[in-house]
């Protein structure tokens, strides 16, 4: 069962609403031209955000594509439906490659209810953060602590991966609730690690004159 919370930690792309320029047609390979033919909203209680489903027609060969969607705080995150794996909106340009890809196939194992795959695919993404930091290895928690150790991650992480079983022992059988919180504390170390300081370098100002 998909879950509406699976969506917004891939996070993606600055905005208000879903855009297709990223979109590939899964039928004939067209990139970013589509017309919008549906759009949907449900409410979601808890959140009081909405979930939202498009259909766009490719304007090549005018087959249809579903999509959906989510606003999470200013960012939009999407599936779409025949899969096409282009889909690179969860990542940010600035992860290295295997922690990029461990965290796209823990979010597909998400989708798909692997819960074992999730975690053991969030975990590999975390230790590819500690290892390109020179984290000294240990489990997963103890070298999130290096990194904090070294000023790369701030308290509340390391407060937060020792208060998770699943990053003090090696593999364990996966829950969905861990499975998740596995994966979110992943997108986090990577935000804080490598999104957050490139971003930070676009906007650098004059040092203040005394
Ligand atoms: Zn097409």
């Amino acid at each position: 069962m998909l879950t509406w919370r699976d969506l917004g930690l891939g996070r993606g792309a600055q905005g208000k609403e879903f855009m297709p320029k990223e979109l590939h047609c899964p039928y004939c390979g067209v990139h970013g031209r589509f017309s919008r033919v549906f759009h949907g909203e449900a409410r979601e209680m808890e959140s009081g955000g909405a979930l939202c489903s498009d259909i766009w027609q490719c304007l090549a060969c005018a087959n249809f594509t579903y999509v959906i969607w989510r606003n999470e705080a200013g960012y939009i995150d999407y599936r779409s439906y025949p899969a096409v794996h282009t889909h690179t909106a969860a990542h940010h340009p600035s992860w290295p490659e295997d922690a990029e890809h461990a965290y796209a196939d823990a979010l597909a194992a998400l989708l798909t209810e692997d819960w074992d795959g999730a975690m053991v695919m969030a975990r590999r993404a975390v230790a590819a953060v500690t290892v390109a930091c020179g984290a000294p290895a240990g489990t997963l928690a103890q070298e999130v602590q290096a990194l904090r150790d070294q000023g790369l991650v701030p308290n509340a992480l390391t407060e937060w991966a020792s208060a998770m079983p699943q990053l003090h022992a090696g593999p364990m059988p996966a829950t969905a609730h861990h499975a998740r919180e596995t994966v979110r504390f992943a997108r986090h170390l990577l935000d804080v690690v490598y999104t957050l300081p490139h971003d930070a370098k676009r906007y650098r100002y004059p040092a203040p004159s005394s």
